[in-house]
């Protein structure tokens, strides 16, 4: 089983610049020492690859990104490191503290909120993976994605706005980028000083991104941007978009570009704000840009980049997306459980009853599997590897999770549920968009099933590009 990964390995090895060697991983009883004797190395003295890999090891091994001459093994394990346990109770502080006594009018009113924006900047939330050089916090994926559950537990409104900030703008700019553009942009997006908005959905190319109608005609020295977009979450409030367009219609999708557009330039418009059934203090809008001159430098990577920028960007998105939908589906939980045992009926609290403690089991169950699909996704984009299928994955099971037992929080919760005091119909609602938006579920499971025909679900990647293979 071990000789043609082997050769797989090599053959990906050959056909990468990778400037580390891969390790492969591991049993536990081999952490941090030395490998066994029975483990075999195979070095790549040309291009200073190496790697060891025991003959038992499962051919689904997982591979680890080290520093030459390190051995840096990682095993499965479930604790949360100090730092991560520290941003997460940062985060339920800061959601119970600061965004619940308002949530509910917010909802109602759809106001957006701006104070608690700003004060999510301030405490770095706004910008939790960018480089400390530009101004971020450097974090992993994983303490975002637990900043994000939390918050979400508490107000769904509030975490979208995070995550298209945090996931779409930032890390887009961060990871493709070019040193001018991210020295630029990045310091005022990761404070929270400007707000960034993730611009790819038209009324006719929603799923079908491929179908861009908006236009970036190259005019030598800038293009000319023309075009509707719709859907824009933070597009009343955002500074800067980051806008795909169609310069070379002849080429598809390989003709799209993204371009980043500061929303103060001539020819932006802000359509109204959408009055929607969830998520309701988040700003969505509709965008109109008329030949808005866009400078040459402001394309993000080579000519024709735009659609695979918006698809690996979207890779991301969707943990943070899985992210919310953990939380809106835990808030519920949480708030579920305490209700059943208040609540008494037939002389005894609702959770004795067993129709309503089943509930709280399933709910329970089908939590912590998402938390650990959900987790595993950030965790492979923190190793540097695809994480493609595991994002899909984690966003389908989470949002469906979220929408299926916000409904029964709603349940358990009986008339009290049905009104806004109690908090979980506005979950229920919040948890609707969460298998829509950053691709509807039905996207996932395009998504899922093709990667999963095609066996490509664990390709190491780098620098965003998948080793050996086209994206
Ligand atoms: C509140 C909100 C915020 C949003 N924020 C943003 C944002 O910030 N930036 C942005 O660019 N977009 C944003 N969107 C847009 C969102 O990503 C799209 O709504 C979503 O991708 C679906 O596109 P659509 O609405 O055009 O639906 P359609 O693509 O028309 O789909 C309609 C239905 O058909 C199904 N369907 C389509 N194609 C297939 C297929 N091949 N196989 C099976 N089923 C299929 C879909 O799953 C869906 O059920 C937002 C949307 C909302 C509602």
């Amino acid at each position: 089983m071990v000789e043609p990964l082997l050769g797989r390995l090599n053959h990906l090895f050959h056909a990468s610049q990778f400037p580390f060697p891969f390790h492969a991983r591991l049993p536990s009883p081999f952490i941090n020492s030395e490998p066994p004797s029975h483990a075999r190395k195979i070095t790549n003295t040309d291009q200073d690859f190496s790697l060891i890999l025991l003959r038992k090891t499962s051919p689904i091994a997982l591979f680890t990104r080290i520093l030459p001459n390190q051995i840096l093994i990682k095993r499965m394990f479930f604790e949360l490191t100090e730092e991560q346990l520290a941003v997460q109770q940062a985060a339920r502080d800061f959601a119970q503290n600061v965004l619940k006594p308002g949530v509910i009018e917010r909802d109602r009113e759809m106001k957006f909120p701006k104070s608690e924006v700003r004060q999510m900047g301030e405490m770095g939330f706004m910008g939790m993976m960018v480089d400390p050089e530009y101004g971020g916090g450097g974090m992993d994926t994983l303490s975002y994605v637990l900043a994000m559950e939390e918050i979400s537990k508490v107000d769904a409104s509030s975490s979208v706005i995070m995550s298209v900030n945090n996931s779409l703008v930032c890390w887009g700019l961060q990871q493709y980028g070019s040193e001018e553009q991210k020295a630029k942009y990045l310091p005022k997006l990761a404070t929270g000083e400007w707000i960034g908005s993730f611009c790819l959905s038209e009324p006719e190319a929603g799923s079908d991104a491929t179908s861009q109608r908006t236009t970036a005609v190259d005019m030598g020295d800038h293009y000319l941007l023309n075009g509707t977009k719709n859907w824009i979450t933070n597009g009343g409030t955002s500074s800067v978009h980051l806008v795909m367009a169609q310069t070379h219609p002849e080429k598809g999708h390989k003709g799209i570009n993204c371009l980043i557009v500061e929303t103060d330039w001539p020819g932006v418009v802000i359509g109204a704000k959408e009055d929607k059934l969830g998520i309701r203090a988040s700003d969505t809008h509709t965008i109109m840009y008329t030949d808005v001159k866009v400078p040459k430098e402001n394309r993000i990577g080579e000519d024709g980049f735009g659609f695979k920028f918006a698809m690996k960007t979207l890779e991301g998105g969707r943990i943070g997306i899985a992210a919310q939908a953990l939380g809106i589906a835990g808030g519920a939980y949480e708030l579920s459980l305490a209700y059943s045992k208040e609540r008494a009926a037939f002389g005894k609290p609702i959770s004795q009853h067993q129709a309503i403690a089943f509930k709280l089991a399933d709910m329970a169950t089908d939590i912590e599997a998402a938390k650990l699909l959900v987790y595993r996704a950030a965790w492979l984009k923190d190793q540097y590897m695809d994480y493609g299928t595991a994002s899909a994955m984690a966003k389908l099971f989470a949002s469906e999770t979220a929408m299926k037992h916000t409904v029964e929080a709603v349940q358990i919760h009986g008339g009290y549920g049905y009104v806004k005091e109690y908090h979980v119909e506005r979950l229920m609602r919040d948890a609707k968009i969460t298998q829509i938006y950053e691709g509807t579920s039905e996207v996932q499971r395009i998504v899922i099933s093709r990667n999963v025909l095609n066996g490509q679900l664990y390709i190491p990647i780098w620098n965003g590009k998948v080793v050996g293979m086209e994206v």
